[in-house]
Formats: structure tokens, C-alpha cells, sequence
């Protein structure tokens, strides 16, 4: 395929305001695809090389994507860098110069994806010495062949700023699509999905060997499966109603953390499946101790324990181990201990589908005792007053509360599902959970705060079901100083100057940016509102935060990861039990 079709999908993608459409164009972008295609092109859309589980980017900054425009226009640096600061877009800027420049060189050969995506892959890879000379070199090479509008997407997509907006979701129903007509498959493909979290690779199976080979789709080790999450209730109660006699295990507030281990090798995959091994020696010696299997993938909550106190440390102190530097002395001073709580894999059996109970006995077998790695402390009840006691004990450990298991369930790789139900602490007053938002957009400062350029975020929960991001609070409190300076900088280089296609809000902020920051934030309560967009059905309110403040950015969390529109409506509900029953 010619890379040209490829960039006129983009604009039709670019302009487009609907998901449906977006679907629509994905679809019939793949219809012109080969088999051996397809992978690069979904990999291209989503603004990647390669599955974001393997770290692989092209890493090129601004100041060497200016040089590689002034080599290939013969314009001066100056004047590339004039021109930026008028479109604030380098791929504009690039577009522009190269098409004044256009009447002078003829342009050899039509680009093909082949040959773009294989010049990305190539600058992802170099390193070292004279690595940003290479792909330098690499970008000219892309710039010199390419007509305007390729120029523009081939400009920003080293810089990460693609920015066409195109959710999992909506590759899963376009590749659908594209086989069927319809979005009957999707259920099948991102079962394949959850278990790989490659869409290149699901792609590829679906193009090579239909929607058999999809159905065949067996999880690997190395390949992260995208995790399970827990639904939530208020009460032991209910819990009980829900699931009978269920399973109890503590809720560890640490890090989440996947294991994939085949032989000496081991990989720690975070909860958005990130790549993490490096930053977890410890563990990751413990893994290779205590781990009775050749090859294994399964799921612990990591975190640092307090010996001397008898208790652990807060999730602030495990997530500083997130760091790149000093890993071997903060491992010596804060070891993790790792309280394994499934396996979704063993020595060539494929546990997802098994039962919790079957995976838990498993799982016993699979940890032999030792130091840094635990079995999750559970116990299996039918009592409300069991579950309410083993709750209480829990948080006066420190814990967050405690997640019941349905004994029969399967593991539901990147679903959440009332097979995991979390109970936190109460309900009462003041949301005692916060609440995890997607920051849709941003407000200039006023007053005091006009000099810091922020003001405020607007913030939205996750529509499941439509794929969408929808707006729930504006957020004016819980900045200091230093946090204002580091959001503005932060957001200004992910504005965008239009609403996302997959972001609905009534409320226009003063700038509109891409959907890559979570935050958490701590409110009153939900209250119905006109205003916002979240839960909002035809003619009736939506739902919004009640006192909104920021708490922390959550960086171990992607978009799709905000809390969603569903569990809003659920905690709402809870809330306004709770009232009545007070009253
Ligand atoms: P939440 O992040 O509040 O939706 O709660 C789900 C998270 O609790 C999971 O992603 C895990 O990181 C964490 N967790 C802690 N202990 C457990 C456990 N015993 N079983 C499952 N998840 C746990």
C-alpha cells in the first residue's frame, strides 16, 4: 500500500467528529490492506512501532525533527523554527515549507507504508553515540520522498503527536467490520486482544487465518494479558447476595504487577502493562527462587513492608520505586514483598478459563515459601459477619479492604466483572474512595493565577460501552504552586484545537488537550447535573463531582483506566442509600 492512502485516511480521521465514522474509515482502510500489511498499519495509526508493552519508541526531539525539516526544505533552521511558533504544529510547519519547496525538486518515488514504517522502526532502534544523527538521516530520507499531506503525519509522528484519537476499541469494531460488516467478531477479537494486548498482532491472525485463528488464540508468555478488574458493591451483604460463598483476600494497596517468567528469564509487566523488570531487582530474584514452574504468568500486588513498624508503607513509597535511578539502594532500603493473588498460566496449561478455585489451588502449588514472595492472605466464607470482620481486620492493618472472588469465575483478562467485587471503606459523607478522572481539557488562570497560564482541569469518566470520554468535573482546587506550573507545562504540549472524537462535553474549556493524563481526585459527593455530560441520557441530567479536588496524577494509569460512567452511577446509588438509611 502507498503510504498516500494511508495519510488521506488520516485527514478523513482527523477531521472526523463521531466514532462510528472513525469506525467506518478504519474499516474501509483496511479493505485496501495486504496481510502482511495490516500490522503496520494499525501500528501506525495508534501513533507506534511496535505494542506499547514493548517500549520500543522513536525518541526524537523537537530541536532534531526542525533540523531534519531544514534539510530536506534547504531553508534555514530560523525559519523552520519561525514558522513553528506561527502553527504550533510541526507537521503543518514541515507541510508548509515543503510544498513552497516542491516546485523546485521532483519527487522521486511514491513512499509506501513499508518503507515508512520500516524508517521508524530503524530510528526506534539506534542508540548511542550519533543515534539522533541517524534519525536525523532516517526523517529526511521520509521527508524527501514524501507529497505535502504524508509530510504532515510523517512530521508528527516521531513526536508522538499524531493524534488521530483512535481508541482499541474502535480498531477492534473496524477490524470487525472490515470481516464481517458488522461488529458481531468484536467480541471474539478482543478476547484475542486480552490475552496479547497487540492489536498488530490480532490484525495479522485475522488477515492470515480468519476468525478461526482468532478462536484458536492462545495466551504466550511475554505477551502481557491485559488484567482483570474488580467490580464494586457497598456492603459484606450484598457481597454475599451477589456471589454466595465466595473467596476474601485482602486488598493490598501497592503496585499491581504481572509476572512472566520461562526459565531464568523473568519480565514484570505494570498494570498498563508496562515493561517494569528493570526497577525491581528484588522481586525479580525472588521470582527466580520461589516460582516452581519452567513457565508461568501470574498477578501479585507489590509492596514495601515496614518491618520494625509491623506494617506496610503507603502506596506513595511503593510507587517511588517507579524510578529509573538508585533502584538498587531503594530496593536495599524499601524491599517489596509480592502477594501473588491468580495465575493465568503454568507449564503449558492456560488458566483463564479455568475457575478461581482451581487457579488459587494452583497458584499454592506454583510459590514455594520465601521472603518476597506471598500467597494473597484469603479466606473462603458465605457469612456477611465473616467477610464484614476479615474487612474491619483489614483495614486496621493498613490495607485498602478486601476484593471477594466468585469461587466459579474465570479469569476476565481486561473486563471488569462482578467476579472480582472490591469493598473499600464506607460510602458515608465524604466519597471515602477517590475517583480516577481523564483530563479532557484545561482553563487559563484568573486572578492570582493568571501567571501560571492554568487555572483549573476539566476532567471526564469513561463510557465503556460507546468509548467515550465523558466530561464529569472541573477541577479548580488541590494546586499548589509547583503542581499549576508542572500541569501547564505538562498539557500545553498535548493541546489540540479541537474536541476529540471520542471526548463529549457541553463545557469548552480554554484548551482542549490529547487523552494521556489520570488524575485522581477527592470529592464530597456525586450530585446530578444539567452541565455535564457523564451518565447523561436523553433529556434527563448527568452526574458530577461535588466539590472536586486534585489528589495526585496517576501515571500508572492509561485513559481506558479512568473510572467509568457505570461506576459513577453505582457509587451514586450507594451514596443515596446510605442517606436514606441515616435519615
Ligand atoms: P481498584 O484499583 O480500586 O479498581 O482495585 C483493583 C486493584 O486492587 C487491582 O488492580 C489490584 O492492583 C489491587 N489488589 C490488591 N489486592 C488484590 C487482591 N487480593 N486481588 C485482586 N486485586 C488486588
Amino acid at each position: 500500500m502507498e503510504f498516500s492512502v494511508l495519510a488521506e485516511a488520516y485527514e478523513k480521521l482527523e477531521a472526523t467528529r463521531g466514532r462510528l465514522e472513525m469506525m467506518a474509515i478504519l474499516s474501509e482502510l483496511f479493505k485496501k490492506a495486504k496481510p502482511d500489511e495490516i500490522e503496520k498499519i494499525i501500528y501506525l495509526s495508534q501513533g507506534v512501532v511496535a505494542p506499547p508493552f514493548e517500549g520500543i519508541e522513536v525518541g526524537i526531539g523537537e530541536k532534531f525533527v526542525e533540523e531534519a525539516i531544514a534539510l530536506a526544505t534547504g531553508y534555514p533552521k530560523k525559519k523552520v523554527e519561525e514558522s513553528y511558533r506561527k502553527t504550533g504544529d510541526l507537521g503543518k510547519t514541515a507541510e508548509e515549507l515543503l510544498s513552497s519547496k516542491q516546485q523546485m525538486s521532483l519527487f522521486s518515488h511514491p513512499l509506501s507504508v513499508q518503507k515508512v514504517f520500516d524508517n521508524f522502526m530503524k530510528m526506534a532502534k539506534t542508540s548511542g553515540a550519533g543515534s539522533q544523527e541517524m534519525k536525523i538521516k532516517g526523517l529526511v530520507e521520509l521527508l524527501n520522498n514524501a507529497n505535502p499531506k504524508e509530510v504532515r503525519y510523517i512530521t508528527r509522528f516521531p513526536l508522538g503527536r499524531l493524534r488521530l484519537g483512535i481508541g482499541d476499541p474502535t480498531i477492534l469494531d473496524a477490524l470487525s467490520a472490515y470481516k464481517a460488516g458488522d461488529k458481531s467478531l468484536r467480541e471474539e477479537l478482543e478476547r484475542a486482544y486480552n490475552l496479547c494486548s497487540d492489536l498488530g498482532l490480532v490484525g495479522r491472525t485475522l488477515f492470515s487465518d480468519g476468525i478461526e485463528g482468532i478462536r484458536k488464540f492462545k495466551i504466550k508468555v511475554f505477551n502481557p494479558v491485559r488484567p482483570a478488574l474488580a467490580e464494586r458493591l457497598p456492603s459484606a451483604e450484598e457481597i454475599i447476595e451477589k456471589l454466595g460463598k465466595c473467596a476474601v483476600e485482602r486488598k493490598y494497596d501497592g503496585l499491581r504487577m504481572e509476572v512472566h517468567k520461562q526459565g531464568e528469564k523473568v519480565e514484570i509487566f505494570s498494570r498498563r502493562l508496562e515493561r517494569m523488570t528493570q526497577m525491581f531487582p528484588e522481586v525479580v530474584a525472588g521470582i527466580r527462587k520461589q516460582v516452581k514452574a519452567k513457565e508461568a504468568i501470574f498477578e501479585g500486588e507489590a509492596l514495601a513492608y515496614n518491618e520494625v513498624a509491623g506494617e506496610y508503607y503507603p502506596f506513595q513509597l511503593t510507587m517511588q520505586r517507579k524510578r529509573k535511578y538508585n533502584v538498587k539502594e531503594k530496593a536495599e532500603e524499601y524491599p517489596l514483598n509480592l502477594f501473588a493473588f491468580d495465575v493465568l498460566y503454568a507449564d503449558g496449561e492456560d488458566y483463564t478459563r479455568h475457575p478461581y478455585h482451581e487457579r488459587r489451588k494452583r497458584l499454592e502449588k506454583l510459590i514455594a515459601a520465601g521472603s518476597v514472595i506471598k500467597l494473597s492472605e484469603m479466606t473462603i466464607t458465605d457469612d456477611p459477619k465473616k467477610l464484614e470482620e476479615f474487612f474491619e481486620d483489614s483495614i486496621e492493618r493498613g490495607m485498602e479492604g478486601i476484593v471477594a472472588k466468585d469461587l466459579n469465575a474465570q479469569y476476565n483478562a481486561g473486563a471488569r466483572k462482578f467476579a472480582w467485587i472490591k469493598l473499600k471503606r464506607s460510602y458515608k459523607g465524604e466519597l471515602a474512595d477517590t475517583v480516577d478522572l481523564a483530563i479532557i481539557g484545561y482553563f487559563l488562570g484568573k486572578g492570582m493565577r493568571a501567571k501560571f497560564k492554568f487555572g483549573g482541569l476539566l476532567c471526564a469518566v469513561y463510557d465503556e460501552k460507546a468509548d467515550m470520554f465523558k466530561s464529569i468535573a472541573k477541577i479548580g482546587s488541590g494546586f499548589s504552586e509547583e503542581k499549576m506550573k508542572q500541569l501547564e507545562e505538562m498539557l500545553g504540549k498535548i493541546k489540540v484545537d479541537h474536541k476529540l472524537a471520542r471526548v463529549e462535553s457541553e463545557i469548552k474549556p480554554d484548551f482542549w488537550v490529547d487523552l494521556k493524563y489520570i488524575v485522581a481526585v477527592a470529592a464530597d459527593e456525586i450530585t446530578r447535573s444539567p452541565t455535564h455530560t457523564a451518565g447523561k441520557e436523553k433529556g434527563e441530567s448527568g452526574y458530577a463531582l461535588r466539590f472536586p479536588r486534585m489528589m495526585e496524577l496517576r501515571e500508572d494509569k492509561s485513559p481506558e483506566e479512568a473510572t467509568t460512567v457505570k461506576e459513577i452511577i453505582e457509587i451514586y446509588k450507594m451514596q443515596k442509600r446510605i442517606q436514606l438509611e441515616e435519615f
